[in-house]
């Protein structure tokens, strides 16, 4: 039995006051719920890190990183290893959002080091796959989010894999208000599924988490993660507003 896991992407949002209230009200809210039946996670901009980390103390609201950099330390201006992640006291991180991948430009070569450096470090990497509108009305989302998956895992063993969560995030849905049917974000979670059992096996297929991610948000979450492959939520705007978080925390239970 899959644990739902709703993990908030606070983008490039907050500050050091607003970080620090967010994740009190999360944590005060959630007591009964995360960590038990729900695994939650919050991941607020590395400069906020240290404050959100006191914030969250010792509760069942976890800490996850935005994005994470391959090489372990030296000369590479303005990123981030594993080690000041989980030193800053990470335990996810997020690999290959589609902001990084459309707005940076991240490959799914750099995206499968990443997912790499984050299992060798001790984190659990949250592994986002998703087409664009256009690969959508090309007919081509199974064939970008099979090449997205296989390379993004490539070279890892069925060991490592498990420490994997999938974010399955149709780029058209983030941040648009559009949300991608039940019907139509199950269909690909099936297929996400699908494939892990072929690289790997069907014990380490069903025991794997895929989240959906796509303007989630009180409304429309029960009903998502209501179909049989979608095991929470990865939230982006709704993650930035206490009671709607705490909704969604609520509807994955
Ligand atoms: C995201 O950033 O991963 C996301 C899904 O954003 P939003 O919920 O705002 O669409």
């Amino acid at each position: 039995m899959r644990k739902p896991f709703v993990a908030g992407n606070w983008k490039m949002n907050t500050d050091s006051h607003s970080s620090v209230e967010l994740a009190e009200g999360i944590v005060s809210g959630s007591l009964e719920v995360a960590g038990k039946s729900v695994t939650v996670a919050i991941c607020p901009p590395f400069v906020y890190l240290q404050a959100v980390v006191k914030a969250v103390g010792n509760s069942n609201v976890a800490l996850g990183a935005q994005d994470i950099y391959f090489e372990g330390n030296g000369a590479f201006t303005g990123e981030i290893s594993a080690s000041m992640l989980k030193d800053s006291g990470c335990v996810y991180a997020i690999c290959g959002h589609s902001e990084r991948r459309h707005v940076i430009g991240e490959t799914d070569e750099l995206i499968n080091k990443k997912v790499a450096a984050a299992i060798a470090g001790g984190l659990l990497p949250i592994l986002c796959v998703g087409e664009l509108l256009s690969e959508r009305q090309a007919s081509q989302t199974n064939d970008v989010v099979t090449r997205q998956l296989k390379e993004g895992l490539a070279g890892l063993s069925a060991e490592k894999v498990s420490a994997v969560t999938i974010a399955y995030e149709p780029v058209w849905a983030i941040g648009t208000g559009l949300t991608a049917t039940p019907d139509q974000a199950q269909q690909v979670h099936e297929l996400i599924r699908k494939l892990l059992s072929e690289m790997y096996d069907d014990e380490l297929a069903q025991e794997i988490r895929i989240q959906y991610g796509g303007s989630a948000k009180p409304s429309n979450a029960a009903e998502l993660m209501g179909q049989p492959d979608i095991d929470g939520l990865l939230v982006g705007g709704a993650s930035l507003k206490t009671e709607d978080f705490l909704a969604i925390i609520k509807a994955a239970v």
